[in-house]
Order: C-alpha cells, then structure tokens, then sequence
C-alpha cells in the first residue's frame, strides 16, 4: 500500500508510525500516510531556516518569477490535483478544480507583489530629512490546514508567505495528505529552491511540535473553533505571531421579496456543495414571515433533485461525507433534531449508493421550525443539512445572527436595496453576500469571519496576508552637506 511521506528540503521523508487515508465514496483505506512529530518538525524547521539565508535576499523578481511559473502548472495539472483532492476528500472532481482556481487567484495576487509590497516615503518631514518605509519577512512560518479544502486552504497562505520572502512548512489534514506533496512537487519544478516549501504530516503531536518549536516566527491555522483557540493560546503563548479562522454556522435570509427560485436555487447550492463541508456552507435558511412556506416548498424539491453519487462520476453533484465518523455524526444530528421538535421534510439518513455500499454517503436533509434552542441550530454539523429557522422581520433574522458566536459569512436574499444596506451594517459577520449564497472575497480582498469564527485579529490572504507575513521598518535618514552642522537639541526631537 501507498505510503505517503512528509516531503524536507526537496525530498521525500519517510516515518514508521502511519494512519489510514480512505476513499470516501468507497469506504475503503487507500494509503497510509506518516504521522510527525518533533523530530521530523525539527528537521523542516533547520532546512527552512537554511533557504531562508537565501530566499529572503532573493530578488522581488525572482520570487514572483517563481510564482508565476507554479500559476502556470496549477493550471497545467487542475484535473490531475482535482482528482487526488476527490480521491481522499470525496468532494466532486469539478468542485475541487473550483477549490484550485480559488487557490490559483491566491498565486495570481501573489505575483503581483511588486505593487503591493511598495513602501511609502515623505519627503523633507523635517529641514533635511526624510522618512520611508518598508517590510522584511519573519523566516520560517508554519500552516495548519484543515481537511475541507486541501489545495484552495493552504494555497490562502504559502503563495503570500513565500512569495514575500518567508520559508514555509505546511502540516495538511491527515485525512487528505496528498495534494500537500503534489504541491510541493509543483513547486520544485517552477524553480522554488528546496526547503523553502516543506510539508510535515501529521496530527496533534505534529501540531504541538509547530507552536512550540522555537525556530517558527509565525503560524495560520484554519480549523474548528476548539482548535483554533488551543493554537492561537499556544502559539502566541510560544512568542509567535498567530492568524486562526475557526468554524462556521452560516444563515441565509430571504425577504418575502425575494424571487424565492432564484434564492432556494441557491441556496441548496450553497447547503449541499461539497456535502456542506465548507467553512462558507449555508447552513441555516432564516426565512421572513410569508417567504417561508414558498421558500420550503422549492427547497424541498430542489434537495430531492441533487445528484448524489462518487465524486469522480461526472453528473455528480454531492459527494460522501469525509469519514464514517463525519457520517454517522450527520445523521445522528437529523434524528436529534428530530427528537428536539423538528419537522424533518427532506430525510438523507440510510442512502445508499449502488457499488458504493460501503462509501460515507448521506443525503441533503431540510429540517424546517428549526429553534435557536436546538442542537441542530447551535452546533456546527459540517454536513449536508439545512436547517430553516422562521422569523417575523428582518430585524429578528438579524438578531438571530447576531446572537450565535459564529460570525463567518452570511447572505440575505431580497429585492430591496434599504434592507439590503441595513442587513450589511448591522450583522456581526465577516463576509456578505447580498443574493449571493457563498460570499468568499476574492484573494485580493482578505478572508475572515467576527466571533468565534476568527481567533485574534488576522484574516487571511489579501492586503491583510501580506501585513501577517512581513514586519514594518520605519528609516528615517539625513543626509547633510559635507561639514555642514545641524544643531543636535538634548530635548526629544521634534520637527521643524
Ligand atoms: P480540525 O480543527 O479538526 O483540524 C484542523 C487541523 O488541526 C488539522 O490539520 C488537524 O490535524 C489539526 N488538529 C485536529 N485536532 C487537533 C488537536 N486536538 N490538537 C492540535 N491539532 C489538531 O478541522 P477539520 O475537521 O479538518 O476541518 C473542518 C473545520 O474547519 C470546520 O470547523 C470548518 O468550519 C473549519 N474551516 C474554517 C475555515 C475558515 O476559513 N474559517 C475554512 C475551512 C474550514
């Protein structure tokens, strides 16, 4: 059986203790891959810090030469890594090219860098001097990355970091290890010096040994909540910078103005893609007073409508869930949410696929009178479940969102452009989309939620990925004329 290896300094690394990969739509395990420890973190730490020596005097050009190369064979290989991505993830193979091209735009802002990195400078700020300014990478930073998207996660964070001078090592979800690999051996053929990019698989101890890890400047994570407040403590605690977005309960609202068509079309899109395992997934449908009775009814029909198969038969909308675990877990939730008081209109438990008896399938579940009281409201289910939650006004729905500690992206479906202005303003979420179900912000914007959906104070990728991954030095400089004499005041210097 395939063994997937960590990859240090432009090589494949070997380990003995090892963890099944499975195919999720199959159920069965596919590989084994290596599980790190301090040992192996230590390893890629010395080999980073030694590229780090050369990468950071690397030239601007040179490094967005290289990125320009590695755009050019994300392009190249999109269906070969889409395929890998569905293999492990179970995801269709289209929505995981979609992952890459998201990915992709992040190397694209990336090379770019020339005008973004650009310092500032003020002429004459005092009688012969002037003041500019100018950013330098930290060194060796680390990404910890969760299952959901193995290429487009990552790929918010090591394009920003390398491309501004950093050396990097990612530390994938032992789910589904091998985009990371792929990557890093796209990497090596666009021309990227060994141990700038290394991958070290694994699971807690594999963490641990990043935030603790002396060598490491700075760490991104994305994850569940629980987790990204145990890395944002332990790595700040560890003298280290620290970005981590956490988990996610999203709620789209529908004005009874709304083409209810047009927002349960996509809104069923936005639930079910990628089997609602995304961080951005609708997974709560506020419905306004008389939208909801329509707004049920095109829901329903759309959800018995989605195709779900193996993610790489085409035709495919869904895929399996990620593990058996992931699974079970879904399909325990839709019977609590039973037991709790909700009216079950569409029920995925107990799907089974034809030849894919075994694989990790449920199907789209709507849970309509769904309270904010019960579990299926409050608790994060990562799963291909919609629950409706029925309100009287817009100023309800928005009380609604703003009283659960997730604050990630949220959607509100209407006609009317004064509701739309006020839903903005007043929601305490990261990301809008107004009749627009999954609102992720393009790579040149920066991504992150409010709450518990974002640990600390750092989104990611954009303009606010380039201030993570870089430190500010402020010079101010005189240059006086031969012999001239400049009176040196013994008062704290002021302009003038
Ligand atoms: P997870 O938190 O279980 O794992 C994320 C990473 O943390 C993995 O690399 C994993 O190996 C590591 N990890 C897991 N348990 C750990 C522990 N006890 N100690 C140290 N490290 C540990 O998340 P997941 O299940 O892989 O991914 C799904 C979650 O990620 C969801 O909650 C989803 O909302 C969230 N997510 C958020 C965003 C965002 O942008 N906010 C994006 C994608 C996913």
């Amino acid at each position: 059986m395939n063994t997937i290896p960590h990859w240090i300094n432009g090589a494949p690394v070997s380990g003995t203790d090892t963890q099944a990969v499975f195919n999720p739509a199959t159920g069965q395990e596919q590989a084994r891959v290596v599980l790190g420890g301090d040992a192996d973190v230590d390893t890629a730490v010395r080999a980073a810090s030694a590229a780090f020596e050369t990468w950071s005097e690397s030239s601007l050009t040179q490094r967005t030469q290289v990125m320009f190369a590695f755009r050019q064979l994300l392009v190249e290989h999109e269906e070969e890594l889409g395929r890998i991505i569905s293999a492990e993830h179970g995801k269709t193979v289209d929505d995981a090219r979609g992952e890459i091209v998201r990915g992709r735009e992040v190397v694209e802002f990336a090379c770019g860098l020339g005008d973004v990195l650009k310092g500032s400078f003020s002429d004459q700020v005092s009688r012969g001097v002037d003041v500019h300014d100018f950013r330098q990478p930290l060194g060796v930073v680390a990404g910890i990355t969760p299952f959901n998207f193995p290429a487009m996660v990552p790929l918010w964070m090591h394009p920003v970091a390398i491309a501004t001078g950093n050396t990097f090592i990612l530390k994938p979800s032992e789910r589904d290890p091998s985009a990371a690999n792929f990557v890093a051996g796209l990497y090596r053929r666009a021309g990227l010096p060994d141990g700038v990019f290394n991958v070290v698989h694994g699971g807690k101890p594999a963490v641990d040994a990043i935030l603790t890890h002396p060598g490491i400047e700075a760490v991104s994570f994305v994850g569940s909540t629980p987790i990204a407040k145990y890395v944002h403590e332990q790595a700040a605690s560890h003298g280290k910078r620290v970005q981590a977005l956490g988990g996610a309960k999203n709620h789209a609202v529908v004005l009874p103005d709304a083409d209810l068509e047009f927002a349960a079309t996509h809104i069923t899109a936005g639930a079910y893609g990628s089997a609602g395992e995304r961080c951005m997934a609708v997974s709560v449908a506020v419905a306004v007073s008389e939208a909801a009775d329509g707004l049920v009814e095109v829901l329903q029909r759309k959800a018995r409508e989605v195709k779900v198969g193996p993610g790489d038969v085409p035709g495919t909308e869904m895929g399996p869930l990620v593990t058996k675990a992931a699974q079970e877990r879904v399909e325990n939730a839709v019977g609590t949410a039973a037991a709790q008081g909700a009216t079950v209109v569409v029920d995925g438990r107990g799907l089974k696929i034809d030849g894919h008896e075994d694989g990790f399938f449920t199907g789209p579940s709507l849970l309509d009178h769904v309270t904010t009281g019960m579990d299926a409201y409050q608790d994060e289910l990562f799963g291909p479940v919609l629950a409706i939650v029925r309100v009287d006004t817009l100023d309800e729905a928005i009380d609604v969102i703003n009283a659960n500690p997730y604050g990630n992206g949220t959607a509100l479906f209407t006609a009317s452009g004064e509701a739309a202005r006020r839903f903005q303003r007043r929601v305490k979420v990261g990301m809008i989309g107004i009749n627009v179900p999954v609102p992720v912000p393009m790579a040149y914007y920066s991504f992150g939620g409010w709450k518990d959906s974002l640990i600390g104070d750092h989104p990611i990728h954009g303009p606010e990925g380039i201030r993570f991954y870089t430190r500010p030095k402020v010079v101010t400089t005189r240059w006086p004329q031969p012999r001239q004499q400049v009176a040196a005041g013994f008062n704290f210097p002021t302009s003038n």
